[in-house]
């Protein structure tokens, strides 16, 4: 069981796609291979150029299988280093006094202290604005940082980074494009904090790239488009650079967050930073027997074979459109 979310806009894959790659091109590939010959499988489904969500849940179903099949959690096969992991949550656009209600609500039901604040407006003073809330709202012990999804310019990005230096960010993420390979450089040598790579980097070759050539300082990894084996090539790449890592969310539901969840706390490296897990908080409903819960700030890994999780046959019976 995982779960492969369709982003069209990040990874051109759609729903219908993601389910057509995975009965049409993968399961004729791997049908018949040994629950073990994971290198066996990701060579054959790597011969398919893109669909990376639906890959990784491919890959995630696989060491599900393989933990339930042995009896034993994924986060211990992976490396078993924590059990539990501090938890970041997203405030998404919206006014200053809607979006300090949203993360004090968030901070007082469930312990969270640790905000991605979504930025990457023109002009740049709304989400100034926006930030100096949130911090006058939340008080100094919180954790705050910014993603841009690459909506400024190195410019806009290096003005709005002046214009919040006494806010105390911990990091910044895509706050202007990668492909502006110049101005990217020029920024991420300016930037008094970390810079994170997330969508500039879907695979380890991006991640080396960026790197490398100056674009970013420390790299967002998301189990939903690496799944769970070419997120330990990310994560071992990046020790071994010496670059630190932030465990990502794309819009996860419930299943691919106990996936995201299962990988953060397999490792010391990818378990340091509160981690990107609470965007299924947002969602009505899951497909789970038992839902994930946040406490103190913190979720707790499953106990259980596997990922840890059931899911419910009335409720997938209920919310699958493809029958
Ligand atoms: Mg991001």
């Amino acid at each position: 069981v995982a779960e492969a979310p369709p982003r069209p806009y990040t990874y051109g894959e759609t729903q219908a796609s993601i389910v057509a790659v995975v009965e049409q091109l993968f399961a004729p590939a791997v049908v018949g291979l040994p629950l073990l010959a994971r290198e066996q499988v990701r060579a054959r489904v790597g011969r398919t150029v893109g669909n990376p969500t639906a890959k990784a849940a491919l890959d995630m179903a696989l060491w599900d299988a393989w933990g339930k099949t042995c009896g034993r959690p994924v986060h211990e096969l992976l490396g078993g280093f924590t059990d539990a992991l501090a938890v970041s949550h997203m405030v998404g656009f919206d006014e200053p006094a809607a979006m300090v209600a949203e993360a004090e609500r968030v901070r007082d039901t469930h312990g969270i202290t640790s905000f991605k604040v979504k930025v990457g407006r023109r002009p740049v003073h709304a989400d100034v604005a926006v930030v100096r809330a949130l911090r006058a709202g939340l008080g100094e012990e919180v954790e705050l940082y910014l993603d841009g999804n690459r909506g400024w310019t190195a410019t806009e990005a290096a003005q709005a980074l002046r214009l919040l230096a006494d806010i105390g960010l911990s990091r910044v993420e895509e706050l202007d494009p990668a492909d502006d390979v110049l101005a990217r450089r020029w920024l991420v040598q300016r930037c008094p904090v970390p810079y994170v790579a997330d969508e500039s980097v879907p695979t380890a070759a991006d991640v080396t790239r960026e790197v490398l050539g100056g674009s970013a300082t420390m790299i967002s990894i998301k189990t939903a488009r690496t799944g769970f084996t070419d997120s330990v090539q990310v994560a071992g790449l990046c020790e071994g650079l010496g670059v630190p890592v932030a465990l990502g969310n794309q819009v996860d539901g419930s299943i691919g967050s106990a996936c995201a969840l299962a990988f953060g706390a397999s490792r010391r490296s990818t378990s340091l930073l509160p981690a990107e897990l609470s965007n299924w908080m947002a969602m009505s409903d899951d497909l789970l027997t038992e839902p994930l819960t946040v406490s103190g700030g913190r979720m707790a890994v499953r106990r259980g074979p596997g990922t840890g999780i059931e899911v419910d046959e009335e409720k997938l019976g209920r919310y699958r459109t493809d029958r």
